[in-house]
């Protein structure tokens, strides 16, 4: 085998060397010189992108970074019609050669670090840190998957059967997967669903977030560099009212994977199973109201480090990032006293500096969200800190806010705010099954020194991914597969052994001889 063995994750950025640092910020420098980016589909790598809306910066609402054309009903079409005809020559060709092409495409994201992740500041709203995790999750997912492809989908694998027959099974494309990717991880999110789906011997066409349409086309251009087909995968930027809508209609698609929130999932089940034709399926990750909780054992320090990341890092626009903080009644005060110490330390602000901790939110509707938001909770509840913003953009000060009970709170609300609930350890069952009963399952934290409290939580909240005694956001490939249930989405898990079954067909021949 060519890549199993060798397999390793993505090299990193070392950010506290300041050479290291200055290349990032120079980075976001040039871009901010050079003209506009400009992006719109590109279907048989052919790119269009004139005559393009305008981009603007979510950490500055007046700077334009780029101009977008979004795709039409006629470009789907033409999209299709390639997709659809190049599909079993793509899948024909094998998984060891789409597994050279899909490392092909990691190799030439890492060898465009620096300017990926200016874009992703400038697009997005990325820091550093977030910007340099997210390429090389982009990366994982392309090596990870490359070894998944050839060990899974090249030949066939021979089955038992009665002296003079031969069985065998093997693995193979549905036919065209339409991706529908997140602005909140614009590159990583896009290039796991999109590589899975050619890995596995589909063909794909990509419908970027309608905010993040920049970095999706530059990466959409990077990889036909590096020899990915153009037949193989086309690009439609466009609204999810309109180009999602027309994509998952279409009978021609044979499988839809989508990461978003539940309320667009459940819209893109119900167009799936109102179609005629083929029953297809819908790889669906969602959303999460992750909790974390914490024993009278547990360390302060590290759980003050701990919650900060996992609720104010990139700016709480994780869909695994920790939504309730379950403290125990005996230590909650001294706990929370930590806490709004170290959000004091945080910086918000411009995300292509390398000081900057928290960036801006996305846009305008989820800022106003967030300010609705917390204004009500403000009357309903009790607000124990929340940071200032500085204005120019998008931004939001990380907010904490006590509950009186879970009963507050149904919903995943997708930005900075954290709420607290006091509890007596005690009563954990009783806790977790209020926490279950709300019916997602993404992320869970525990912080404790006891393995049977750990174990009592696990008992009672079940979720995708548990975390003990650390963070909770930040899954790596191959490491920490990652996926949730219920109102989290349909469970297979991105960056793990299983996730590309879920876009094969399987077939098995039977031959007499
Ligand atoms: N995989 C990411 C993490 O572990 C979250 C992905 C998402 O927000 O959709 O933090």
């Amino acid at each position: 085998r060519l890549y199993g063995p060798m397999r390793k994750n993505s090299i990193g950025v070392d950010l506290s060397q300041s050479g290291e640092r200055g290349v990032l910020e120079e980075n976001v420098a040039r871009l901010e010189k050079e003209s506009p980016l400009a992006a719109g589909p590109i279907i048989s790598g052919k790119p269009a992108t004139e005559g393009g809306a305008d981009v603007f910066a979510p950490f500055d609402t007046a700077r334009k970074i780029g101009t977008v054309l979004n795709a039409g009903e006629a470009d789907v079409d033409a999209a299709l019609d390639v997709a659809v005809k190049f599909q079993p020559e793509w899948d024909r060709l094998g998984g060891a050669a789409r597994a050279k092409i899909l490392s092909d495409m990691g190799d030439a994201l890492e060898a465009n670090m620096d300017r990926l992740c200016a874009i992703l500041a400038e697009e997005a709203g990325k820091t550093f840190g977030d910007g340099i995790a997210e390429v090389r999750e982009a990366v994982d997912f392309c090596r990870y998957y490359a070894v998944q492809a050839e060990e899974k989908f090249e030949g066939r694998t021979r089955l038992p059967g009665p002296a003079g027959e031969t069985n065998h099974i093997s693995l193979h494309g549905r036919g065209v997967f339409a991706c529908i990717s997140p602005w909140n991880f614009p590159l990583a999110i896009f290039t796991g669903q999109i590589t899975a789906a050619l890995g596995a011997g589909n063909t794909v066409i990509a419908k970027p977030a309608e905010q993040t349409p920049l970095i999706a086309y530059e990466a959409v251009r990077i990889w036909q560099a590096a020899g990915l087909p153009g037949e193989a995968l086309h690009l439609l930027p466009g609204r999810g009212e309109t180009v999602g809508a027309r994509l998952t209609s279409d009978l021609r698609v044979a499988g839809v994977c989508f990461t978003g929130g539940t309320d667009t999932a459940r819209i893109i089940n119900k167009t799936l199973a109102g179609r005629e034709g083929p029953i297809i399926p819908l790889i669906a990750e969602t959303g999460g109201l992750n909790g974390m909780f914490v024993d009278t054992t547990a360390l302060r320090e590290q759980v003050v480090d701990d919650v900060i990341v996992s609720a104010f890092g990139s700016a709480g626009q994780r869909c695994s990032a920790l939504r309730i903080l379950f403290l125990p009644n005996d230590t909650a005060d001294a706990l929370i006293e930590g806490l709004c110490g170290a959000m004091d330390e945080l910086k918000i602000g411009h995300p292509g500096k390398a000081e900057t901790d928290v960036g801006p939110v996305i846009d305008d509707d989820a800022l106003g969200i967030l300010v609705d938001y917390v204004a009500r909770m403000k009357e309903e509840a009790t607000l124990i800190k929340q940071l200032d913003a500085p204005s120019g953009g998008h931004f939001f000060g990380p907010t904490v806010i006590e509950l009186d009970s879970l009963d507050q709170i149904e919903k995943e609300t997708f930005g900075p705010v954290l709420h607290i609930v006091r509890y007596d350890p005690d009563n954990i069952e009783k806790v977790g099954a209020a926490l279950e009963a709300k019916g997602y399952g993404l992320t869970l934290g525990v912080h404790s020194r006891l393995e049977s409290f750990a174990k009592k939580v696990q008992a009672a909240v079940h979720a995708g991914n548990t975390y003990v005694n650390r963070s909770m956001t930040g899954a790596v490939v191959g490491v920490q597969p990652f996926g949730g249930e219920g109102l989290s989405g349909t469970g297979p898990k991105a960056g793990g052994p299983h996730y590309m079954l879920r876009f094969a067909a399987e077939r098995v021949l039977t031959v007499n001889i």
